[in-house]
């Protein structure tokens, strides 16, 4: 039996867990596109959608991206240096939120990431770190639940070993699990920093998005990791906190909205934390699903583009971050590697990889990137203008 049978087999047996462990916070918020069999799952029709909106406004009044760019100064999306490399070790997660651009669920067992497929990013990373210039700093895992992946702690301790910070993209709710409860404390030892998903410090709005029950697993789990020593301003237990609207706006100021959080989290839940982040909704996947159903998918474009600003594209995580999905391919962003638009580069496994060629590529673009540049921007570090 070869390694990706055993991950198959584990991962079948591991959802039925988690659709049993699931059946105590109530009705689901929704099922994936994937399970649904619905058009929408494909991304080609989620361009479709997405190119069909007659747009106005931004630099040029096309509504097309590239033009915006070029009309700010960039004729082209080029890298800089390559600091992150982002790891979507797979779709398999214990919920399935309203707004997921990943269109994660616990059915999507066929996609994780098998051992070899990470041991050709582990690979990549020696390769990038040798480099004389290397400016790698980070390896940032996310899913699905990354932690879900049969082979998520050893790339955990891989990444360590190698004196990278590591980034754990946790939906919170997965560290009540069974299999998973000693991970707070098996991050703390590890100096993981936990950046964790909470659409809101408020119930309504965080279950109105993830699903009934979210909202108190949520602050269980804050507990937990405060009681191993996150989110007491440890720069080796750093606990940082993901948000975004629930709703067809733009994220808040991500300044202002961090006091408001930590005031209200502390006040009402004795619950602290280091950071947060205020992202946009990207217009695609699930979220799109929402915007096509309320019919706003071109308020909500027509919104993204009109606050488009071009003070946030020299700082765009497509920039310094290389995307590698559970299948080992490369994307410029997590955002691209959803939508299958592969990065610009002459090979497509990350067993080729290949340093040079990949700071050589062009950034690819499409309607969708409107979501980054609008506002104070909007990355997997919040902010970016
Ligand atoms: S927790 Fe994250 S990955 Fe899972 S369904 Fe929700 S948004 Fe998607
Ligand atoms: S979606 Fe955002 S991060 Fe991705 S390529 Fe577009 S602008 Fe860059």
């Amino acid at each position: 039996m070869s390694s990706a049978d055993t991950d198959f087999i584990d991962l079948k047996v591991l959802s039925r867990e988690l659709l049993l462990d699931s059946t105590d916070v109530g009705p689901k918020r929704t099922t994936s596109l994937h399970a649904r069999r619905t058009p929408l799952a494909e991304p080609a029709a989620q361009f479709r959608a997405l190119n069909a909106v007659d747009l106005s406004g931004g630099p040029t009044g096309t509504g097309a991206f590239d033009a915006d760019l070029a009309a700010s100064g960039w004729p082209a999306l080029t890298p800089a240096p390559l600091e992150i490399f982002q790891i979507n070790v797979g779709k398999l997660c214990n919920m399935t939120c309203r707004h997921c651009h990943v269109d994660s669920g616990p059915d999507r067992t066929e996609e994780n990431m098998h051992r070899d497929a990470v041991d050709a990013c582990l690979a990549a990373i020696d390769q990038i770190m040798a480099a004389p210039d290397s400016a790698l700093h980070t390896v940032d895992l996310t899913g699905g639940a990354p932690e879900l992946n049969p082979h998520f702690e050893y790339l955990v301790d891989e990444c360590v070993a190698r004196g990278l910070h590591v980034i754990d993209r946790c939906n919170l709710t997965i560290l009540l699990v069974r299999r998973y409860q000693h991970l707070p404390e098996w991050f703390a030892e590890r100096g993981v920093e936990v950046a964790c998903s909470l659409p809101h410090y408020r119930k309504l709005g965080t279950d109105a998005q993830r699903g009934d029950g979210t909202y108190e697993k949520s602050i269980k789990a804050l507990h937990r990791l405060n009681e191993a020593g996150y989110g007491q301003g440890d720069p080796k237990r750093v606990l940082t906190l993901v948000t975004n609207p629930v709703g067809a706006f733009l994220a808040g100021n991500q300044a202002s909205l961090e006091d408001e959080w930590k005031a209200a989290l502390a006040k009402n839940h004795d619950v602290t934390f280091d950071r947060l982040f205020a992202l946009n909704n990207m217009p695609m996947s699930r979220y799109l699903e929402w915007l096509l159903e309320k019919d706003m998918t071109e308020a909500y474009l027509e919104r993204l583009v009109n606050a488009f600003n071009p003070a946030t594209i020299d700082g765009l995580m497509c920039r310094n971050t290389i995307s590698v999905s559970w299948d080992g391919r490369m994307f410029d962003c997590d955002f691209n590697q959803q939508l299958e638009m592969d990065a610009a580069i002459p090979f497509t496994h990350i067993a080729d990889f290949n340093l040079d060629a990949w700071q050589a590529r062009q950034i690819r673009t499409a309607r969708h990137c409107y979501g980054c540049t609008a506002g104070s921007g909007s990355s997997c570090g919040g902010a970016t203008a």
